[in-house]
């Protein structure tokens, strides 16, 4: 009988056994997990912490009882495996309650060990938690339960602002710190900045662009001098993959410190797989390694390895790292590649930035968007895309990324028939707009300029066009732009003194008719993406009223 054994039983891993066992009731599967708990809810600790979950027992979805009932998997809890011999082609398992230390052969080995949250060497770091398994959860409880009244999660991406908002929810005033000048990496910094004011106005204290440099008893000192109160600290500055048993048993790591595997997540040994947070992973854009320490990829992957050790077609999956977030009242996603991303790598792209209703606006409870999709100016291609807003967040995101898994090119995002009625959409669901508005860009209809671009159209040959009611503009303008409501442009164009014309409004649709009736009447107009509403939220305008300008 053949014995396949997988090390870790969480989400890859279980995954993994599950479908094995399904694919063949005659292999004996031994999953060995070093934590007291199997295939827990990882996603759903910060709520637990939070109290938004209740019971502890519904983080905890299966036991190695039910698992043994169900599928007849060997589940070994409180087991470490502490090395592989690769050549004998066993593991070391080590009982961490009696200390027990036995070898436990294979014919396959599986490993899903995930990610270890990385603990940078700053002084009093001993005195932070952080949150991982089922095990920290329960420190960070009773710690909670202790009714400190002063918080500080230091790092700034999914799980740190997730903390925050929970410690939030339990009463504690919480300061968030994030050594890089945004939160939410997947985020571009324009995008970023809606997430810092939702914290912001819950009464999250952010602290952005500066690190924690000492950690003492009710306190951080932060990089720049300042002092936050802090009874009690997460530290969540990211997760690292766990490759020290890979790496011990000779496995090949990669340039991004995962454990390599091929498309059938084999490592470098023939009868060894790897996946999950512990395995790199293919880019589906440009095919380079990357780690997306992600369920569901982890959990896709589990099946593909189960699917492989039992002979059948493999699809190769590679990632495109799609992710959501909650934020207090905000849902923020992203998928593919961000803009600093497209830009470090200097590939011509071009941004779309729409700020439509979630659904028809006439309908009570239509919410704002804040929609950004990113594709090749030339043949459309879609690298990424990112939203934020209260509601319909998620629909669009996922559309979006199922676009990108399908090929289908950004103008083509308006032919999609999207499901609608007052109370979900609109008739042209704000995907459809983004291909509308993909397509005018492909097809050289409009040109169009971003936020951070302005000063670039600040000359002679360029007259600054702002196109909103009067009364809009009396609310606030970009320094130097004129105004001239749309509805007036026919009977005053003459007083456009330039050929080239930068054009806005509020959110760049009124300022794209606009645009056309300009190029109609024969000038060269450029369309700011997003308008002034996008331009006065984000990091550009934030600079200058911090110079009082
Ligand atoms: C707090 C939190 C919230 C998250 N929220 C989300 C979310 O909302 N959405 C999302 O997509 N992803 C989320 N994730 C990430 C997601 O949980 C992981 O990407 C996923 O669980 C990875 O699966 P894995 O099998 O690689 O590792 P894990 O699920 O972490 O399982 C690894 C298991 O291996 C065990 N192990 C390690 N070494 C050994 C050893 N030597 N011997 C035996 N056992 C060992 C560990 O104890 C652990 O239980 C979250 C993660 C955390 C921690």
């Amino acid at each position: 009988m053949k014995r396949i054994v997988i090390i870790g039983g969480v989400a890859g891993g279980m995954s993994a056994a599950t479908r094995l066992r399904r694919l063949d009731e005659s292999s004996e599967i031994v999953v060995v997990e070093k934590s007291g708990f199997v295939s827990y809810a990882n996603c759903g600790l910060p709520y637990y912490i939070g109290g938004v979950i209740s019971k502890e027992q519904d983080l905890l979805l299966q036991t190695p009882e039910s698992l043994n009932r169900r599928f007849n998997l060997d589940v070994r809890v409180n087991s470490e495996v502490t090395a592989i011999d690769p050549v004998a082609k066993s593991v070391s398992v080590r009982n961490t309650l009696s200390g027990e230390i036995y070898s436990l052969a294979y014919d396959k080995l599986v490993l899903s060990p995930g990610a270890t949250p990385v603990v940078p060497p700053i002084e009093g770091v001993d005195r932070a938690m952080t949150l991982r398994t089922v095990e920290d959860t329960k420190k960070i409880f009773a710690a909670v339960e202790a009714k400190p009244t002063t918080a500080a999660v230091i790092g700034g991406g999914f799980i740190g602002v997730e903390m925050a908002e929970n410690l939030v929810h339990r009463g504690i005033k919480t300061s968030i710190i994030e050594a890089t000048p945004q939160l939410l990496a997947p985020l571009d910094p324009e995008m970023a900045l809606l997430v810092a004011n939702e914290m912001s106005n819950h009464g999250v204290d952010v602290r952005l662009g500066v690190s924690a440099s000492k950690i003492q008893p009710g306190s951080i000192t932060l990089s720049d001098g300042n002092e936050i109160p802090a009874e009690l600290v997460i530290l969540a500055i990211g997760v690292r993959p766990d490759v020290s048993l890979a790496k011990s048993a000779g496995l090949e790591i990669g340039s991004r410190g995962g454990i390599v595997v091929d498309e059938n997540n084999l490592t470098s040994n023939p009868d060894i797989y790897a996946l999950g947070d512990a395995a790199e992973k293919k880019d589906a854009l440009d095919e380079s390694a990357t780690l997306v320490p992600l369920a569901n990829i982890a959990n896709r992957h589990g099946r593909v390895i189960a699917d492989h050790i039992n002979g059948r077609t493999i699809r190769p999956v590679k990632t495109i790292g799609t992710a959501i977030v909650k934020v207090f009242d905000l849902a923020v996603a992203s998928t593919g590649w961000n803009e600093k991303r497209l830009k470090a790598a200097n590939i011509e792209h071009s941004a779309i930035h729409t700020h439509p209703g979630s659904h028809a606006g006439y309908y009570p409870g239509a919410e704002t968007l804040a929609l950004k999709l990113l594709i090749n100016p030339k043949t459309g291609e879609i690298y990424g895309a990112q939203g934020v807003g209260k509601d319909g967040v998620d629909k669009r995101i996922d559309v979006i990324s199922t676009a990108i898994r399908a090929g289908i090119t950004a103008p083509e995002l308006a032919d999609l028939e999207l499901a609608y009625a007052p109370p979900f959409g609109s008739a042209k669901d704000p995907v459809n707009i983004l291909g509308y508005v993909a397509e005018n860009i492909v097809s050289g209809l409009v040109k169009t300029a971003q936020w951070h671009e302005i000063d670039d159209f600040r000359n002679e040959e360029f007259t600054l066009l702002d196109v909103r009611t009067p009364g809009e503009c009396a609310k606030g303008m970009i320094t130097g732009f004129i105004n001239i409501p749309v509805d007036e442009i026919r009977n005053r164009f003459s007083e456009i003194k330039t050929k080239k014309v930068l054009v806005t409004c509020q959110v760049g649709q009124r300022a794209h008719t606009a645009t056309l009736l300009l190029k109609n009447l024969g000038f060269e107009p450029v369309n700011l993406d997003g308008g002034y509403h996008l331009w006065s939220n984000s990091p550009a305008s934030k600079q200058l009223e911090k110079a009082g300008r």
